[in-house]
């Protein structure tokens, strides 16, 4: 067996040990003599795997007892509809647009009503947080949107904008269980869970009960109002049954490693050893503000396009995979998210800087 460090945006990483286990159960999970992937999602052996995954995500986040967990399919992306479709009360929404995945949001709430950006970093390509301590927020808007740790460009904020009390919901897909959050903050705190819990196509919601209500736009399809799920514990339909028991997996190896304050602490950790090298490397740097800095994503460029390309070229033959920068920014990015080892970003500064002797 070879296995790459894999510095992929998402799909991305996961535990050794997570998936060492699924092989273990693959054919015969727990005596049942069979798969889960093969298991009935009504059975007593998946209840308790849904009903685990769930107590485990609850211990590690803290989350309180009138937020409803659910488990849901679609992606990220389907939740950029779904919420306003379930919160737009008065028709009126803030978003704050903080690189790509925030505009498309903004751009789908557009459809369902009056969706204001209310701020942007757009002018110096997403490279920085907004100043959010005082922004003009709708007296009306019913809730105020932001990607919480901007993917494609690595930055994060630092701290949540003040949104004169209205509710905040936040789009954590990057940077989930990455750190400790104070889930009392959020109306609806999700995320895809491809980046840093488990196979793509599971979103997790997060949401305040009280925002689970019939009173929806008109037209909102069954399978996209969250009180659809909430009140059938995420099986209102057969859920993505065998997705859901690896993000399980991967709640209990968080709860082995430490928790949330141990995971912060390996990810600033990480982060560091490859951002001080980035602060004096004279070839390679870091494309966002210091302040900004993502923990999970670290885009970087030489400033020379064939330097980039022979880098990512060079780094995958030395077994560094996917560090090419998104397509819409170019350059380098390097994931590092909870499942990478420290040993593998020290590897892949030692690779570089081998590499900046080579090519400065
Ligand atoms: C990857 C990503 C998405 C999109 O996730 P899908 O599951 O592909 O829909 C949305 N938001 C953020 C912050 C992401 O990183």
């Amino acid at each position: 067996m070879s296995r790459v460090y894999n510095f992929s945006a998402g799909p991305a990483v996961l535990p050794e040990e997570v998936l060492q286990e699924l092989a273990d159960e693959m054919m015969d999970y727990n005596g049942t003599g069979m798969s889960v992937m093969e298991m009935s999602h009504r059975s007593k052996a998946y209840q308790e795997i849904i009903d685990t995954a769930e107590q485990d995500i609850r211990d590690l986040m803290n989350i309180p007892d009138n937020y409803k967990v659910l488990f849901l399919q679609g992606g990220a992306s389907q939740q950029f509809a779904m919420i306003p479709m379930n919160l737009m009360k008065n028709g009126v929404a803030d978003y704050i647009v903080t690189g790509q995945w925030a505009k498309k949001a903004y751009q789908e709430a557009c459809k369902y009503g009056k969706a204001n950006k209310i701020a942007s970093s757009e002018d110096k390509t997403f490279s920085y947080i907004p100043d959010c301590s005082d922004l003009p927020i709708s007296e009306d808007a019913d809730y105020v949107y932001i990607c919480e740790n901007n993917t494609i460009y690595g930055t994060k904020y630092k701290k949540l904008p003040n949104t004169k009390g209205k509710i905040l919901v936040s789009d954590v897909s990057s940077c989930f269980l990455s750190e400790p959050v104070d889930v009392t903050k959020y109306g609806i705190i999700y995320g895809g869970v491809q980046k840093n819990i488990g196979p793509a196509g599971v979103v997790i919601v997060i949401i305040r009960e009280d925002l689970i209500t019939e009173d929806v736009l008109p037209g909102t399809p069954t399978m996209l109002q969250y009180k659809t799920h909430a009140d059938n514990g995420s099986m209102y339909n057969t859920p993505p049954a065998y997705g859901i028991y690896v993000c399980g997996k991967v709640f209990k190896w968080l709860k082995k490693m430490g928790g949330l304050e141990a995971m912060k602490k390996h990810n600033e950790e990480k982060a560091k050893i490859l951002y001080d090298f980035l602060d004096e490397s004279k070839l390679f740097k870091g494309t966002v503000v210091k302040e900004d800095r993502s923990l999970m994503n670290v885009p970087f460029v030489t400033g020379n396009e064939e330097l980039d390309a022979k880098f990512v070229k060079e780094a995958k033959a030395a077994g560094f995979e996917n560090l090419k920068g998104h397509r819409t920014v170019g350059g380098m990015r390097a994931s590092i998210y909870n499942a990478m080892p420290k040993e593998g970003v020290q590897k892949l500064v030692e690779f570089m800087k081998k590499f900046e002797a080579e090519n400065i």
